[in-house]
């Protein structure tokens, strides 16, 4: 037997070795499902099957890259190199370059990402006369990616009096004819968007029976990671790959399924032994992952839900400490907590940063962890925010590359048509867009035979628009002889790009400077890299395929050492040592938006599931009692998760009868000098759950009628003789002088230069303040 078949444990080693047919492995979360899916990759090369024979289908392209990396270590490089494995959009996108021609694409069609569909959609409906706030593009753009997921092209909206009718019913009767102008002008551009990339190769396989033949033919094993978030879309292309073999191996796990509100159907799994006749399923139990205490708390939050497949989980691996929840008073307060917490393990047991990951239900609570870890020099990284390659000025010289590919593309022309400033207005380019709608053509191509067109441009602007025509054309001749690199360096600086954010001289306009010149650095990189494999030129077709489908999550951190910051969405499939999952509040996790249904409220608990089975060692879960939410501090209740988890499993490390919740409260000033006898009088009976404990509004009156001049808010307290100019001492921040007072009430506020050197805006409701 070979020794790599020795790192599995029986039930994993079963299908690995199954032989050929369907078969699914159906297991819980580190139980070692995606190890199965590699080692029988290598497996089969080892037999013999062909790596050109061989798909492999993962969450994200990074999982891709690791999982071949391990095959190499097996079969070897060279062989290992064949494989085509990466996420869905990514090896379709790669297929529709071989085939799309047949749609009418070109091979170098453009993929639009969702900014790019956001501003096509946003113009659409400004042309169309539209009313922008019934009308909202996000919304309307959201919509049609529903549609095309669930292969309901414009057509088959049309066809469906449900679906207009509801469209109608919301007020929006034309969604149909934007969807129609979308897709035309999509096509007309020569774009696909991210959606399209699944949609079109449906209909690639459908329309075209000798296309499916070649690829059933060539994917003769397919193998699929994460099934339980597969979407229509996604599902169909796989059921006509491997329709002809059946040699196709899922796996995935229904109580991780998290994906739901983009179209993942929970049912492909589910039904999968449906779908395909003899399927063998496979189970596994045994976690590798984490520690008892984890994966039994885990698994008494997911006994929780009521729709799920039942399921056992044990480990082997240590009973280790028990989960541990944190409670702070504000949202800074509970980033200092986190960042201390993990410089207090990494000094004591001298560990790397990349041991740490801090998970959170949306992205914008990550700037309170981030200023915590910036204060403490905790070097983290942030998946899946603004991605470098959605930056601005990154998408600018992205733009004018992607125009010398395709010059029908007409996102990447706009953005730039006018920056840097050439003279070219937006009525200028309103003009183009009527008129190319008008003949059916690109803006590009109307711009090329302007003098022919009879539009009312001034002779000034037309030189203009001619020149940046020419310029455009000159990149075009000399992309067919230079590589990405040479291309891209020459185009920034001869569009003016690199001058522009230099002279800009701001330190931003520095930071979009070097940005650029860090995109140069990667795009050398990526040639340099490509001139090693046989089949690849460095070209810039193939440098901006790589990067239209790469997200933040794919990239390369190489050596450098960084706690992880990301949605609890994207860490799916990963695994920390140390895991924090802050903001375990109520209308924030589980989410206000995704408590209407029990489905929406299982989902969440999924989501929770997989939170916590990220960890090896250790969880916190940490939560506050106020917070900042759309600009306004509310107050925050504990999550209904917390008190989910089976008692014995954690520890509670901010327990609610220390008196520290009410201690808090007196620090944070929230009811002034108040009495600590009254506040017994409001706490609630002994055995309360602590999502009540909290004085609610009720009890609050009634605290306010016993004694008036407690209960306001307790700005009065400080700020009657607050004024500009006055001298204060802060307990942390020291000494410092008002120099501005603003708002009113709760949200009263004082900007004071301290005397250590920086000005800072405080909330008067929480200062803690003295007035010298
Ligand atoms: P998830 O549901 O989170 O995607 P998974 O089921 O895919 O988890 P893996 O990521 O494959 O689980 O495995 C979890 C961890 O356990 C990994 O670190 C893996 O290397 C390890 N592991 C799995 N099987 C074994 C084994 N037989 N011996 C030792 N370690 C193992
Ligand atoms: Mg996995």
């Amino acid at each position: 037997m070979s020794s790599f078949l020795d790192e599995l444990n029986d039930a994993q080693r079963a299908p690995v070795l199954h032989k050929d047919g369907p078969l699914m492995v159906i297991a819980g979360a580190g139980s070692g499902k995606t190890r199965v899916l590699t080692y029988r990759i290598a497996h089969l090369m080892e037999q013999g099957v062909d790596s050109f024979n061989i798909l492999a289908l993962t969450f994200t392209n990074k999982a891709a890259r690791e999982m071949k990396k391990r095959i190499a270590t097996i079969v070897g490089n060279s062989e290992a190199k064949n494989l085509w494995m990466g996420t869905f959009h990514s090896v379709f996108a790669k297929l529709l370059r071989f085939d799309g021609d047949k749609l009418g694409y070109p091979s170098n069609f453009t993929i639009y990402d969702t900014q790019d569909s956001q501003r096509l959609i946003a113009s659409i409906i400004k042309e169309m006369g539209l009313d922008k706030d019934i009308y909202k593009y996000k919304q309307i753009q959201n919509r049609i990616s529903s549609y095309k997921n669930s292969l309901i092209t414009v057509k088959a909206y049309f066809q469906n009096p449900e679906l207009v009718e509801a469209d109608a019913m919301a007020k929006r009767p034309r969604l149909g004819e934007i969807y129609q102008n979308y897709v035309d002008r999509c096509f007309k551009a020569g774009a696909m968007d991210f959606d399209d990339l699944l949609l079109r190769t449906n209909e690639l396989l459908t329309r075209f029976p000798e296309v499916l033949m070649k690829y059933q033919d060539r994917f003769r094993y397919i193998l699929v990671d994460e099934y339980q978030d597969t979407n229509h879309s996604q599902y169909l292309i796989v059921k006509a790959l491997s329709d002809r073999y059946q040699n196709i191996c899922v796996v995935g796990d229904d109580a991780q399924s998290i994906y739901s509100f983009r179209g993942a159907n929970i049912s492909n799994i589910l039904n999968f032994q449906k779908d395909y006749d003899g399927v063998a399923v496979y189970r596994l139990e045994q976690n590798y992952r984490s520690t008892k205490n984890i994966v039994n708390a885990a698994n008494s939050i997911i006994a929780k839900n009521k729709n799920q497949l039942e399921k056992v989980v044990w480990t082997s691996n240590d009973e280790g400490n028990k989960i541990k929840i944190h409670r702070s008073p504000t949202d800074a307060e509970e980033g200092r907590y986190v960042a201390a917490s993990i410089f207090e393990h990494k000094m004591q047991h001298q560990l790397p940063n990349g041991e740490f990951s801090v998970l959170y239900r949306t992205n914008s609570q990550s700037r309170a962890i981030e200023d915590a870890l910036r204060k403490k020099d905790i070097p983290y990284r942030i998946y899946g925010g603004l991605s470098f390659y959605q930056r601005k000025e990154i998408k600018d010289v992205l733009a004018y590359l992607r125009l010398i590919l395709n010059p029908k593309d007409e996102e990447a022309l706009k953005r730039v048509i006018n920056f840097p400033a050439r003279g070219i207005g937006q009525t200028t380019v309103d003009k183009l867009t009527v008129s190319a709608n008008q003949y059916d053509r690109s803006i590009f191509e109307v711009m090329e035979h302007l003098e022919k067109l009879n539009l009312n441009i001034n002779a000034g602007t037309k030189r203009k628009l001619g020149d940046f025509v020419t310029m455009v054309k000159s990149f075009q001749i000399m992309n067919e002889s230079a590589d990405a690199f040479t291309l891209a360096e020459h185009v920034a600086k001869k569009t003016g790009l690199l001058l522009e954010f230099k002279k800009d001289g701001t330190p931003e306009g520095i930071a979009r400077m070097e940005n650029i010149e860090e995109l140069l650095n990667g795009i050398k990189d990526f040639v340099e890299g490509q001139k090693e494999l046989a089949d690849a030129t460095g070209g810039l077709s193939e440098f901006l395929e790589d990067v239209a489908l790469a997200t933040d999550m794919d990239k390369d951190t190489g050596d450098d050492d960084r706690v992880a910051l990301m949605t609890i969405h994207l860490a799916k499939g990963l695994e920390f040592p140390y895991v924090y999952i802050v903001g375990m509040e109520e209308d924030l996790f589980p989410s206000a938006m995704s408590m209407n249904t029990r489905s929406e409220l299982e989902e969440e608990r999924r989501l929770f599931y997989v939170a916590l089975t990220r960890a090896e060692k250790q969880a916190y879960l940490t939560y506050t009692q106020n917070r900042y939410r759309w600009g306004k501090l509310i107050d925050a209740e504990p999550s209904r998760f917390l008190e989910e988890i089976e008692e014995q499993y954690v520890e509670n490390l901010t327990p609610v009868n220390d008196g520290y919740r009410y201690k808090s409260m007196i620090d944070a000033n929230i009811f002034g000098e108040i009495d600590k006898s009254k506040l017994r009088q409001i706490k609630p009976k002994n055995g309360t759950p602590p999502s009540t404990l909290r004085p609610n509004e009720n009890q609050l009156r009634k605290l306010r009628k016993l004694k008036p001049e407690l209960s306001a808010p307790n700005t009065n307290a400080i700020d009657s003789n607050l004024i500009e100019g006055c001298l204060v001492n802060h307990t942390r921040f020291g000494k410092g002088k008002v120099l501005k007072i603003e708002g009113m009430g709760n949200d009263k506020k004082a900007e004071i230069q301290f005397e250590r050197g920086d000005i800072k805006k405080l909330l008067l409701r929480f200062a803690k303040l003295e007035v010298l």
